[in-house]
C-alpha cells in the first residue's frame, strides 16, 4: 500500500498496477514521470497471481541487475516512463536496479553504484554488471517482433574519472553480445564535444539537462542509423533528459525504434528518522539524509543544503 513505508521498514515492496496512478512527481522539476515509480518498489505486479509468482520466487523476479548481484538471473527492467509510439517509431526507457538514497537500501546498490563509478571498483562487479546486461539484451533479442541492429552508449567525457567507466563495461558486455547475436552492432556512435567542462549531474533541471547534452553530446557524421533500431546503455537514470537529447539527434538521422536502458535508476529518498542537531539548537526540525561519498564510497549523515537542492543548513556526521 506504501512503498516509502516498506522501503522505511526494509521489507521488500510490491507496487501493484491494479488503479492506475495519476499522480505526478513535479517537486523538483526533474522528475516529471509517474510518481509511484519513483517511490522504488522492489516489484511491480500487475495482478495477483503475479504477487503469488513473486513470492514464491522472490529473486528470480528482482530487477535484472539486483537480480545479478543476488547471484539470480531476471529479465526484468522496470518502465521509468510509458513507451511511446510516433510516426510508427517505438521510444522505450528500461531500468535495469534501483538507485535508492537513504537508510532503505536493503540490497545495496546504491554502494554498488558508487563503487561502479570509483577507480578502485572490482572485477566482480563489473562482471555482475555485464552478466545482467547481457541477460537483458538475450531477452530483448528473442522476445520482440522486430530486430535491433545497433547497440551504442554514452560514452565517457575525456576528464571522466575513472577513464573509460562505460567503454571498459561496454567491451566486456560487446564481447558476449558479438557471440550470441553477431548481426547486432556494437559501436560507439556519440562523442563529447572537445570543450565540455561541465556535467550533465550539475544541471539543475531536465531541460537544462537536456540542453547540456544536446550541445556536449552528439552523433558521429560517419554513422548511418537512417532506418535502424537502436539500443542506447547509459549508467544512471534520472530525469531521462540524455535520453530525450540522445534520441532526438538519432530520429533526426533516421533512426527507427530506440531502447534506452540505464543501470540505476535514481528513486526519490526516504529520509532518516535522525533530526539535524544544529537545526534542532535553532528551534528547526530538519529531517537529515544518509548521503554517500564518491571517492571512498563511506556513508555520513547530511542536512542537505541548498547547493544540493536541499533546505537543510549543510550540517554533516560520519556514519559508521
Ligand atoms: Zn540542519
Amino acid at each position: 500500500m506504501d512503498v516509502e513505508l516498506g522501503r522505511g521498514l526494509q521489507v521488500p515492496a510490491v507496487l501493484t498496477g491494479f488503479y492506475e496512478a495519476k499522480t505526478l512527481e513535479l517537486r523538483d522539476g526533474i522528475g516529471d514521470y509517474v510518481k509511484n515509480v519513483k517511490s522504488g518498489p522492489t516489484y511491480y505486479a500487475k495482478n495477483y497471481s503475479e504477487i503469488l509468482e513473486i513470492l514464491r520466487n522472490p529473486l528470480q523476479n528482482l530487477l535484472s541487475l539486483e537480480a545479478r548481484l543476488r547471484g539470480s538471473n531476471s529479465h526484468i527492467a522496470r518502465r521509468p516512463r510509458s513507451d511511446v509510439r510516433e510516426d510508427g517509431k517505438w521510444t522505450i526507457h528500461r531500468i535495469l536496479a534501483r538507485q535508492a538514497p537513504g537508510e532503505c537500501d536493503p540490497y545495496n546498490i546504491t554502494d554498488k553504484y558508487f563503487e561502479f563509478n570509483r577507480a578502485d571498483r572490482s572485477e566482480q562487479l563489473l562482471h555482475a554488471i555485464r552478466d545482467a546486461v547481457v541477460v537483458y539484451i538475450d531477452w530483448i533479442l528473442s522476445n520482440q517482433s522486430y530486430s535491433w541492429e545497433i547497440f551504442t552508449y554514452v560514452p565517457d567525457k575525456r576528464t571522466t574519472q575513472p577513464a573509460n567507466k562505460m567503454g571498459e563495461l561496454f567491451n566486456l558486455i560487446s564481447t558476449q553480445i558479438w557471440q550470441r547475436a553477431p548481426y547486432l552492432a556494437c559501436l560507439n556512435i556519440f562523442e563529447w564535444s572537445d570543450e565540455v567542462s561541465s556535467s550533465t549531474r550539475r544541471q539543475p533541471t531536465a531541460e537544462e539537462r537536456r540542453k547540456f547534452v544536446g550541445s556536449n553530446l552528439s552523433l558521429r557524421h560517419d554513422v548511418d542509423v537512417r532506418g535502424k533500431n537502436v539500443i542506447i546503455l547509459d549508467d544512471q537514470y534520472t530525469t531521462g533528459a540524455t535520453a530525450d537529447a540522445l534520441i532526438e539527434q538519432l530520429r533526426a538521422r533516421g533512426a527507427q525504434n530506440v531502447l534506452f536502458m540505464a543501470l540505476f535508476h535514481l528513486v526519490s529518498p526516504v529520509n532518516s528518522s535522525k533530526l539535524c542537531p544544529r537545526c534542532l539548537a535553532n528551534g528547526l526540525t530538519k529531517q537529515l539524509q544518509v548521503k554517500i561519498k564518491r571517492n571512498d564510497g563511506s556513508k555520513f549523515y547530511s542536512c542537505v543544503p541548498p547547493q544540493y537542492r536541499g533546505d537543510g543548513c549543510g550540517y554533516t556526521e560520519n556514519i559508521g
